[in-house]
């Protein structure tokens, strides 16, 4: 019977969700009705017993009546309080909860995606397009020449123009310092390397205060091919070996994995076999 209870109980929690007030209101209901049922029938089979062993101190039938509705009443006051008390302290878990998750999928800096949430985005969706590895080039030097701080208002900037231009029909994250991924849907090739012309163009554009006037950075980006049947380590690994290319000749460029042959010298392709750091 406890383990019956604490079942339905489990089911009434999960069932109910908790997103809404009107959600605390239907589990106590719930939870009332159940209370209600359980009081009354327990009252009925002592008051049944007491009777037939005639230790009732009053007629049965006004056991009935007024034990009856008293047990009702009290089980049903005393189980709304309590039920109340404890929906309220479950929405309020399964909401801090909501925001918690939310909170661990996103970049604090940039308020992108992160890479975790990034990975499993794109595991669950199954998307084909492209997928494309921008990086600010000589970000190094920005953080030396101006301080941190406006590095930090450099990816914060980027990723608000990633972000403009990559709608949310895209999947965009930041991968980890001052690289960032997109994930373009669609399978034309002209479309794709269009938006990604003109998220370097914009970011290019922006301007970028330092206290002491403005900077602007650039990206050079690597893009590769992305279906769903193919490894997401094997469309990194093309996406970063071109994006390596781009810095190699000059960076402020988006290069796209097919070119990469056509661009290294045989003596060359040894060394880009790598991953950049
Ligand atoms: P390249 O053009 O070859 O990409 O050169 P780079 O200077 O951009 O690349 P490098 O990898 O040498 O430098 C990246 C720097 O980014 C080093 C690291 O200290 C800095 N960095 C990483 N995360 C953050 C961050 O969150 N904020 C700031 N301000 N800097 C960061
Ligand atoms: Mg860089
Ligand atoms: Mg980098």
């Amino acid at each position: 019977m406890r383990a019956k209870l604490a079942l339905w109980l489990r089911a009434q929690i999960d069932f109910v969700g908790f997103e809404t007030k009107a959600d605390i209101g239907t589990f106590v209901l719930n939870v009332v009705l159940v209370a209600v049922a359980l009081a009354t029938a327990t009252y009925l089979m002592f008051a049944a017993i007491l009777a037939s062993l005639g230790l009732l101190p009053y007629p049965f039938g006004t056991a009935l009546r007024f034990g009856g509705l008293t047990t009702i009443l009290i089980a049903a006051s005393v189980t709304a309080l309590l039920a109340w008390l404890i929906g309220a302290a479950i929405r309020e878990l399964s909401l801090s909860r909501a925001e918690f998750e939310r909170l661990s999928r996103l970049d604090p800096l940039s308020g992108l995606l992160n890479r975790r949430a990034f990975t499993d985005t794109l595991a669950e969706t199954k998307i084909s397009g492209f997928f494309v590895l921008f990086d600010v080039d000589r970000f190094k030097a920005v953080n030396d020449t101006h301080g941190h701080a406006v590095g930090d208002a450099v990816i914060v900037a980027v990723a608000e123009e990633l972000q403009r231009v990559f709608t949310p029909a895209h999947i965009v994250a930041r991968f980890g310092g001052e690289e960032f991924a997109v994930v373009i849907c669609g399978n034309d090739r002209g479309d794709c390397c269009l938006l990604v012309e003109e998220a370097r163009r914009s970011v290019a554009a922006r301007r970028i205060e330092t206290g002491e006037g403005t900077i602007s950075v650039t990206l050079s980006a690597g893009i590769a091919d992305h279906m769903p049947q193919r490894p997401f380590t094997s469309v990194f690994e093309a996406a970063d070996r071109a994006l390596y290319l781009a810095k190699s000749f000059g960076r402020d460029r988006a290069i796209h994995e097919d070119e990469s042959d056509e661009l290294l010298a045989p003596s060359r392709r040894v060394a880009a076999g790598g991953r950049r750091r």
